[in-house]
Order: C-alpha cells, then structure tokens, then sequence
C-alpha cells in the first residue's frame, strides 16, 4: 500500500488546524496535532507543580504521566492520566507558558521520536506543527507552510476563544501571537521556519476551504481521483 507524509507548518493562527484535519479526512489519512503534545506536557507540568525551565524535570514528566490523544469525530480528545485534559491544553494560561518546554532540545528530542514513531504505525499522515518540515519528516512527500496576516490571525484566535466562552481583546491577542512567533522563530531547536522544499501559502484571505483546495491541487488530487 502507498504511503506518505504531508506536513503542514506555521505560525500560531494560520489555520494549520482545521486545514490538517479537513484534509486527513478528505485524503484517508490520520491526522497529528503536534501543538497539542506541547500543550499537554505543559498542562501536566504546571498541574504536578514542575518547574517549566528543568530540562531533566519535564522528561520525567513522561515516565511518570499516560498522555492519550485520541480523535474523537472533528475533535482531538487529550486525556492526561486518564483525566480529560481537552479544553486545558487550549487555555491561555497554557499557551502562554507552552515556549518553556519547546525550547528545551532534550524534550523536543523526546516529542519528535515519539511523532516519528506515531506516523510509522499508519500508511497516511497528515501533520501539523512548526518542525515538521524541516526536523521530524524531512523526507515528507509533500511540505506546506501556511502564514497569514497577524490581525487576521488574531481574529481568528479570538473566534474560536469565543467558543469556549473565552473573551479577549483583538490587540492582546495580536501582542500575544507576536510574541509565540518570536519565541518560536528564534529557538534553536526545531524553530519555526519553511523547509527549502515547502510550498508557502498565504491564507490570510482564503477560506479553509480554499486552502484545503489550495494543497489538493498542489499534491495532483483532483475531486475523487486517488493520488
Ligand atoms: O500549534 P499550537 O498553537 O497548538 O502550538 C503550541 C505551541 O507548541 C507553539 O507555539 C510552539 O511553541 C509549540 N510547538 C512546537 N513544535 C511543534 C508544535 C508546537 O514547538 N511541532
């Protein structure tokens, strides 16, 4: 049977998301939410009282917690010690501290095996993240790199925020995206840049939709031929 990787790279708000998962689906494929492995091991830290800049402390953290992501129709259930930690992980106070364990190359190490490892089991993926790319699947058959415009991203975040009844002001939000992508585009360690061979599209006046056509177009797959 064929298989393949698609990677799906970018900043925060660019739609990497929902364009991963719509196109997992439309593609037969799984889909894996990089971000939410950070986002977890970050939860599980903060809740046991870890201190987020100990390197050593944070890998014990997986020795010691059951990290589960299951897909669980369009959303991706994350249950850490069997305790859903779903809406958790997508808090502020979470993704505000989520750059702590991203910049530790001893946890990236640890969170890239263990990507490498979850796509092995499966012929399909499509992944998304900010190293994907470039450090976890560098021989990834197809590379995207989506971007958008930082207001835009802003709104975004501060739709689905709304969602979970979360209210914040546009300008925060933006400070708080610039300030992600800083800290994602200048660490060391898997930073957040296109791959040389990454196809870069700018979303910011696409549709999920259009995007999601955008990259099955690029990939040569027509409405319900195979690729
Ligand atoms: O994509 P999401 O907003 O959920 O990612 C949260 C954070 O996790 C990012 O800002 C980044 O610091 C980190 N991350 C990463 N590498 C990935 C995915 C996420 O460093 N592959």
């Amino acid at each position: 049977m064929e298989s393949w990787v698609i990677t799906i790279d970018g900043p925060a708000g660019a739609g990497k998301s929902t364009v991963a998962r719509m196109l997992a689906e439309r593609l037969g494929a799984v889909f894996l939410d990089t971000g939410a492995m950070y986002r977890a091991l970050t939860a599980a830290a903060m809740d046991k009282g870890v201190n987020l800049e100990d390197a050593e402390a944070l890998l014990k953290i997986f020795e010691t917690t059951r990290f589960q992501f299951e897909h669980d129709g369009q959303v991706l259930r994350v249950l850490v010690d069997g305790k859903d930690y779903t809406q958790r992980i997508r808090l502020p106070e979470v993704t505000e501290k989520v750059r702590y364990a991203a910049c530790q190359p001893a946890v990236r190490r640890r969170l890239v095996q263990m990507q490498q490892d979850f796509a092995r089991q499966f012929p399909k993926v499509v992944t998304e993240g900010r190293d994907q790319g470039t450090v976890v699947f560098p021989n990834a058959r197809w590379k995207f790199f989506l971007e958008a415009d930082v207001m835009e991203r802003a709104r975004r975040r501060q739709k689905d925020l709304a969602q979970s009844g979360l209210v914040v002001g546009l300008d925060e939000l933006r400070e708080q995206i610039e300030s992600r992508d800083a800290s994602d585009r200048n660490r060391t360690v898997g930073p957040l840049t296109p791959a040389p061979d990454a196809v870069v599209v700018d979303t910011t006046s696409l549709t999920v939709q259009q995007v999601v056509e955008t990259i099955l177009r690029t990939i040569g797959k027509n409405a319900d031929g195979g690729i």
